[in-house]
């Protein structure tokens, strides 16, 4: 590991505290990037300063091209990427080209998360990412209730509340109960408002990505059989 490498490790470990991130402004200073350390310093004396990385010079944000995102999306604090708007495909990346064959050895390209890597998995390996908003998705509202349901089998248009495997298995929120929900949309979490719902939703995003980019194997393998139970079908107990 470079000392690069383990500045920025350290920043992505304690990402509320300011020193991990000075030190490495210092680094930057004393290999060539003045204006990161600028910036890094700069916005963590005010950290409620959030600018859009195109509004920061390329040599202020110390990153070029995101795959999945537009500048725009991406928005810095502290001197860091630190919250990030962009459509669920490309926060979690298209199907793995290198490894259609799912029974096939381990797949170098996605380490066998199905997923060729994003947005969100080079976002979590180098900034330290708290918030993202899935652009184009939503929660679905029902009667007293919002929820996001399982993308079970890809359907064109995607329906904004459904989400994909490795995302919904990351909700916290409880399964929902309810016999129209589950004919429509196989199976869905529920929350009590709207904003639960997305903020759910947004930590979700971020714990699959810190996992993934950490190397962590996936909760399981992109297409295996999640072992759906309708919670009204039997075999749940109670
Ligand atoms: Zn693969």
């Amino acid at each position: 590991m470079t000392t690069a490498d383990a500045l920025l490790r350290a920043v992505l470990a304690d990402p509320d505290a300011d020193t991990p991130r000075l030190v490495y402004a210092d680094w930057c200073d004393d290999h060539g990037q003045p204006d990161r350390a600028a910036l890094v310093r700069h916005q963590c004396r005010h950290p409620d300063e959030a600018r859009p990385a195109d509004t920061l010079t390329p040599a202020e944000r110390g990153f070029g091209a995101v795959p999945g995102a537009a500048p725009a999306d991406l928005i810095v604090r502290r001197g860091f990427v630190d919250a990030v708007s962009c459509a669920v495909d490309d926060w979690v990346g298209p199907d793995c080209p290198a490894c259609s064959n799912r029974d096939g050895p381990d797949c170098p390209l996605c380490r066998n998360t199905g997923r060729e890597p994003r947005c969100g998995v080079w976002a979590a390996a180098r900034h330290p990412v708290r918030a993202v908003t899935l652009a184009g998705s939503a929660p679905m509202p029902h009667g007293r209730v919002w929820f996001w349901c399982l993308d079970e089998r890809p359907t064109y248009p995607r329906h904004p509340s459904s989400l994909p495997q490795e995302l919904y298995e990351s909700l916290t929120g409880p399964q929902i109960d309810d016999d129209l929900i589950t004919m429509l949309f196989t199976i869905a979490k529920w929350y009590p408002t709207e904003q639960t719902a997305v903020e759910d939703v947004s930590a979700a995003a971020v714990r699959w990505a810190r996992r993934t980019a950490a190397g962590d194997p996936p909760l399981r393998k992109r297409g295996e059989f999640i072992g759906l139970v309708h919670p009204n079908s039997g075999g749940g107990g109670g």
